[in-house]
């Protein structure tokens, strides 16, 4: 039977990240997983393949929307749904293969199987053994069923069946507004579907700023996606290519039967936790669900280790990432651990939602006492010049210590300077000193010196 140092299962970005760093570190590691592609959900059904439709949508809406404002005649454009699926394959592989090279170059075994964790930390593979000092699971999750839904793939999809529809439906009831659902949603909306988003809560992406939250609520309806918020799906039955769906209001308590040409499932994902040993081998899990572990990541038996999606927290990739660097110091006798409170979120509409740290909600709920600067991006004059002027920053910082505790954008690559905030909070910074720091000029970013500074000053030059 081969001897590990760490045997991983799964290999997403929990997954390879901590195979990699620990061969890096000189462990003899083996990473296991079902796929025959490396990059888990994320690279092969996720992050990547949403992204790049999200991108190559907004090209197609742009040139067919924007460009007449900067003086370009373009004749109607066309897309060609067969080619925009090639590209997404195409970024899709480029990052599983490279996956795979990193792991050839760092001397990471890759095993295409199902993992099952025998007894004395032996780990089965297609009828094959393998034994390790240490195991970490990092098997992901999977889009959670609703009762009365079964999912075909086809005309009821889970998000692995929005990202490839062979063509565009025509009305597509998108279950569940968080983002995965208003991400896809938004792809297709641009690309012709008219699109009705049906939610439980009464908002939309509830973990959000309800602020700005209500915002992008109201720049997706501009765009023409329909809500229907407190309204609870019961039912859906495909019938004859179309699928009926009751719904229940929650407010009037009335019951409506609409037909949609497709349906797109996206209420949350569930640990995956399911034939893998784990009771077998003494491993617990947590009431809704989760494998249960420490700040070390330990599960309930011996040099047994859980990241990434299966255990509790934000089920996004760079969390997993995180906890694969801290845990493979902690397996090597460092101080790894990741700061929960600086792990930001972004959702990939047009525009863009980014945040970190606390919302209104939470600050209130907490009773912490907070200042808050605002700015809109109407006023940026870098926003002036694209005209994409929707959105704004919101900051909170404490009172007394004037500490950053949150941050909130919503606008034209909310995504990419969100990573000031996440610096800003990992150093502990005031909005004073974010208010202090040159940003260069025009730059979007001149807005988060703005709302820092009426965070920490209660004024600014530009509103
Ligand atoms: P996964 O990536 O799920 O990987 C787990 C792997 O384990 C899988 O490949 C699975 O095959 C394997 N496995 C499971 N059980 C076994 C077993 N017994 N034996 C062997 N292998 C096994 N997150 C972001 O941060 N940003 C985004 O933009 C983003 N967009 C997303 C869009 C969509 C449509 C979806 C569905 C998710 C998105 N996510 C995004 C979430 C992100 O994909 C996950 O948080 C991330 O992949 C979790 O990483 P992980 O390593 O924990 O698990």
């Amino acid at each position: 039977m081969e001897n590990f140092d760490l045997i991983v299962i799964g290999g997403g970005p929990g997954g390879y990240v901590a195979a990699i760093a620990a061969a890096q570190s000189g462990l003899k590691v083996a990473c296991i997983d079902k796929r025959k592609n490396l990059g888990g959900t994320c690279l092969n059904v996720g992050c990547i393949p949403s992204k790049r439709l999200l991108y190559s949508s907004e090209l197609f809406k742009n040139v067919s929307e924007e460009m007449h404002h900067h003086g370009i005649e373009v004749k109607t454009p066309k897309f060609n749904l067969s080619q925009m699926m090639k590209g997404k394959e195409e970024a899709i592989s480029k990052l599983t293969n490279g996956v795979e090279f990193l792991f050839k170059k760092n001397k990471v075994q890759h095993i295409v199987g199902s993992g099952f964790i025998e007894k004395d930390n032996e780990v089965k593979v297609n009828k094959k053994k393998y034994k390790a000092t240490n195991i970490i699971i990092a098997s992901g999750s999977y889009p959670t069923q609703l009762k009365n839904i079964d999912i075909d793939e086809n005309i009821i999809v889970s998000s692995t069946g929005a990202l490839s529809f062979k063509k565009v439906p025509k009305k597509l009831a998108v279950i569940g507004a968080g983002y995965i659902g208003l991400e896809l949603g938004s792809v297709w909306n641009r690309l012709g579907s008219e699109v009705t988003v049906i939610e439980y809560a009464n908002s939309i992406v509830p973990s959000m700023d309800a602020d700005i939250g209500n915002t992008f609520r109201n720049e997706l309806q501009k765009q023409g996606i329909n809500f229907l918020l407190s309204s609870e799906v019961t039912k859906a039955k495909i019938k004859n290519d179309e699928v009926h769906i009751d719904i229940n209001s929650l407010e009037d308590k009335k019951v409506s039967n609409l037909v949609f040409s497709r349906a797109l499932l996206a209420v949350g994902r569930a640990p995956n936790t399911e034939g893998m040993g784990l009771q077998g081998a003494g491993i617990e899990t947590s009431k809704k669900g989760h494998i249960a572990v420490n700040q070390f990541y330990e599960t309930s038996a011996k040099n047994i280790y859980a990241i990434g999606d299966v255990i509790e927290g934000p089920m996004l990739a760079h969390k997993a990432s995180m906890e694969a660097q801290a845990v493979i110091d902690i397996i090597l006798g460092k101080n790894g651990q990741v700061n929960y409170d600086a792990i930001p979120s972004v959702v990939y509409t047009s525009p863009e939602v980014a945040w970190v740290g606390k919302t209104q909600q939470e600050l209130d709920k907490y009773k912490i006492n907070y200042k808050v600067g605002k700015f809109q991006f109407s006023a940026n004059s870098r926003s002036k010049v694209t005209g994409k002027t929707a959105g704004m920053i919101k900051v909170y910082s404490h009172t007394e210590s004037d500490k950053i505790l949150g941050a909130h954008i919503i606008g034209n690559h909310a995504g990419e300077m969100i990573g000031e905030f996440v610096v800003a909070i990992e150093m502990g910074a005031t909005a004073e000193d974010i208010a202090l720091i040159c940003h260069a000029h025009p730059t979007l970013s001149e807005s988060i010196k703005e709302a820092a500074s009426l965070a920490s000053f209660g004024q600014t030059i530009h509103s």
